[in-house]
């Protein structure tokens, strides 16, 4: 990314800075510590940096449930700087709490989306925030695939040269690793619940990878597709006939798909109930598949430890509740060593998914985990981000 070498003296007023996940202070400290970096650069080269940020989903007007100013200490602490606080993110508020900075302060201004112009990027708006400042840095990749007035027309109704912030330009440099010049054989892991929410991500991921790797709920639609028993399992028996389609995709395309083989089956789904590994072919009529068993997660270590790239976006059962997270926990103890002994590129994203890690205790041992959830499955679908299109990637 560009910053200025020097801000005192040579005009730069101002460096608005985007960093959406300062809403999510409390749970998402390290990607708060990333944005601190470029916080802590531009301000002490002598920019005056002003942050725009969002928080929740407030119903386009100021609400104090939403406001930004429980974050304001904690990016102090962060960053090691004090931090003002503006009670208004454009108009005259702003402009006094901009007019009183020296170069090297760091200013956050109160939630965008406390204008409904925000959320439907409107021009007008956009023309206000581009106004604040001379240097527009985007770090917040978690937002990249809105079209909000604070990360896309900004830049787009304004001149303002705009730029990735560390955080941001390391998941576009992830993205790239991953699919415009990976190391072959490329797998992809996606789990989770439904195929649903999915079906492009699935279409998308046949075009660009060797091995799809089938897990959770979703895979249960597809063990039905396949005309197998899956008893209570979470099914979408709508869905059925597009499973049937991906599976015949893969197979004109040469793709190699993972299912299980086997399952962790329980009659109730909560904590430490009974449980049972059944085969793929021996599903009970009330037996509910709530994680991958043994030999599937032995299969996909396998699988794994000949494969150079995963991309890897959904867990294999529910592991919010135990013992129906040992698969996932498993998997992921397999890639963290894969990745340090240097025999795997690693890629994680989405909510669910970092969560999982986390209970794997791995989330550091990756080669790159997305803080993003909606904007990583975006990207992993093949869709050009308008957060990430506006900006000037090197
Ligand atoms: P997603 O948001 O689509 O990535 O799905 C994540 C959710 O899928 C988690 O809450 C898991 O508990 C859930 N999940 C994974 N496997 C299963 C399964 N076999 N049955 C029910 N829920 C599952």
């Amino acid at each position: 990314m560009s910053t200025p070498t020097s801000g005192a003296g040579k005009g730069l007023e101002g460096v608005i800075a985007a960093n959406t996940r300062l809403s999510d202070v409390r749970g998402d400290i390290g990607q708060l510590i990333y944005c601190g970096y470029d916080i802590n650069e531009l301000a002490g080269k002598g920019g005056k940096v002003i942050l725009l940020s969002h928080f929740g989903r407030p119903k386009g007007g100021p609400d104090p449930k939403y406001s930004l100013r429980p974050v304001v200490p904690e990016v102090a602490r962060i960053i090691g700087r004090p931090v003002a606080f503006a009670e208004d993110c454009v108009g005259a508020v702003a402009a006094a709490a901009i007019a009183k900075m020296k170069n090297g302060d760091v200013l956050c201004l109160e939630n965008t989306r406390f204008h409904p112009g925000e959320e439907n990027n409107d021009k007008e708006l956009a023309k206000k925030f581009a106004a604040l400042g001379d240097i527009f840095v985007d770090d917040a990749f978690s937002a990249a695939h809105r079209e909000h007035a604070a990360n896309t027309a900004i830049v787009t109704v304004s001149n303002l040269p705009a730029y990735p912030g560390r955080a941001m330009k390391a998941e576009i440099d992830a993205l790239q690793r991953a699919f415009e010049m990976p190391e072959h054989p490329v797998a992809a892991i996606v789990g989770g619940a439904k195929i649903s929410t999915k079906l492009d991500l699935l279409g998308h991921l046949l075009s660009k990878v060797e091995v799809l790797i089938i897990g959770g709920g979703m895979a249960n639609t597809f063990l039905a597709a396949q005309g197998k028993p899956i008893g209570k399992s979470l099914c979408e028996n709508d869905l059925i006939p597009n499973a049937r389609d991906i599976l015949a995709k893969a197979k004109s395309l040469g793709r190699e798909i993972v299912l299980p083989v086997d399952a962790v089956v329980a009659q109730k789904f909560a904590e430490h109930v009974p449980t049972r590994v059944a085969s793929v072919d021996q599903i009970g009529p009330t037996d509910m598949i709530l994680d991958f068993g043994p030999a599937s997660v032995k299969h996909v270590i396998s699988v794994l430890s000949r494969t150079k790239t995963l991309v890897w976006n959904g867990p294999f059962g529910a592991f919010e509740v135990k013992p129906f997270d040992t698969g996932t926990v498993e998997v992921a103890r397999a890639v963290a060593e894969l990745t340090k002994a240097g025999r795997l590129v690693s890629f994680a994203g989405g909510g669910d998914t970092v969560a999982a890690l986390n209970v794997a205790g791995v989330v550091g041992a990756l080669t790159h985990v997305s803080t993003a959830g909606g904007a990583f499955l975006e990207s992993l679908e093949g869709k050009t981000l308008p957060g990430v299109k506006v900006l000037l990637v090197s």
